[in-house]
């Protein structure tokens, strides 16, 4: 089932996707790296909505679920570390041409191609663990790479030059986005669908509105969707301006872009931008500077015995991140 690299296993937990459902599974965690890699072991593991879409029904995905991690590396020299989601080959033409990020053989850990971290403990690549600077808690770390996407979006975008700015989502990345934009530009609004946010973004001094009361005026500089909601790329096309940009991060599941929504973009002679994975280390290096506030985004945190309650339906679970606490290995395992 698992895609890592064959290492001894010892008796320590992991929770792995069969086809069916997420469950703990003993003796899947490694005793020792696999040659040329470390091994590492994970204490806490944020599960989003990315990852529920993994160990959902019909999902490709097989083996050891989990793509975000922070712990240590088997002696714990480096300090902390964050998993970076993906294994790339470095020697395909995408690779050797600065597009790594695009590898042809690019695996994710936990999502495709590779075993992910919620395990005591994982073999890998030096190359996905990234140094957690002073002062960053691993709670923070963990969203590092949604704060590396929207540092992505606002260079891309040419943020400053923005009038009016929306971000269209609810969830851990939309309020992130918001918070990164609202640092170099005043005119950031969230869009959203979950009563009590309008609290959170008064907070950081970003408006909030419902979504389903925003006037659909085709005013927007730039509009980000970061949202999970298939819809929402029909509501960023009614929002934009003629020439503005929408800016896409990834979904868990299906973008709906209806032929209507794509319609109104070509009308409107919209730019679209994808932004699939920022850099993580700018993410940390904002982090370390103070900003942005991680600690509302939290929903629950759970045992690893208790992980699998982690991926059943919850509206509230799906709308934040839960963290997953991992015990240390037994030292004679
Ligand atoms: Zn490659």
């Amino acid at each position: 089932m698992p895609r890592s690299p064959a290492t001894a296993r010892s008796a320590g937990l992991a929770l792995c996707f069969d086809g069916r459902e997420p469950g703990l599974h003993p003796a899947m965690a490694p005793t020792r790296a696999a040659p040329g890699e470390v091994l590492f072991r994970p204490s806490v593991v944020l599960i989003d909505a990315r990852d529920r879409a993994a160990a959902a029904p019909g999902s490709a995905f097989r083996g050891v679920l989990g793509h975000r991690a922070v712990g240590t590396l088997d002696g714990g020299a480096a300090g902390l570390v964050l998993t970076a989601p993906h294994i790339v080959c470095a020697v395909c033409d995408l690779c050797r041409s600065g597009l790594s990020a695009h590898c042809r053989l690019r695996r994710t850990l936990g999502l495709a191609g590779r075993d992910g971290v919620l395990s005591q403990t994982v073999s890998l690549p030096p190359t996905v663990a990234r140094s957690v600077p002073a002062g960053v808690s691993p709670e923070a770390a963990l969203f590092a790479p949604d704060i590396g996407r929207a540092i992505l979006v606002a260079r891309r975008a040419a943020l400053a030059s923005r009038a009016f700015v929306t971000v269209v989502g609810d969830g851990p990345l939309a309020l992130i986005t918001a918070q990164v934009l609202a640092r170099e530009n005043a005119h950031v609004r969230v869009l959203g669908r979950i009563p009590g946010r309008e609290e959170l973004c008064e907070r950081w001094g970003v408006k909030h509105r419902p979504v389903d009361e925003a006037g659909r005026r085709g005013d927007q500089d730039l509009v980000i969707v970061c949202s999970d909601d298939p819809c929402d790329f029909e509501v960023a096309s009614a929002q934009v301006r003629p020439r503005g940009v929408i800016a896409i991060t990834p979904p868990a599941g299906s973008i709906e872009a209806t032929p209507e929504a794509l319609a109104a973009c070509v009308r409107r002679e919209a730019t679209l931008l994808p932004a699939d994975w920022g850099d993580i280390d700018e993410g940390l290096a904002l982090l370390a500077s103070g900003s942005p506030d991680t600690s509302r985004l939290i929903s629950e945190r759970l045992s690893l015995a208790n992980a699998p309650r982690a991926f059943q339906p919850n509206p509230d679970r799906a709308a934040l991140a839960t963290l997953i606490d991992l015990p240390a290995p037994h030292p004679d395992a």
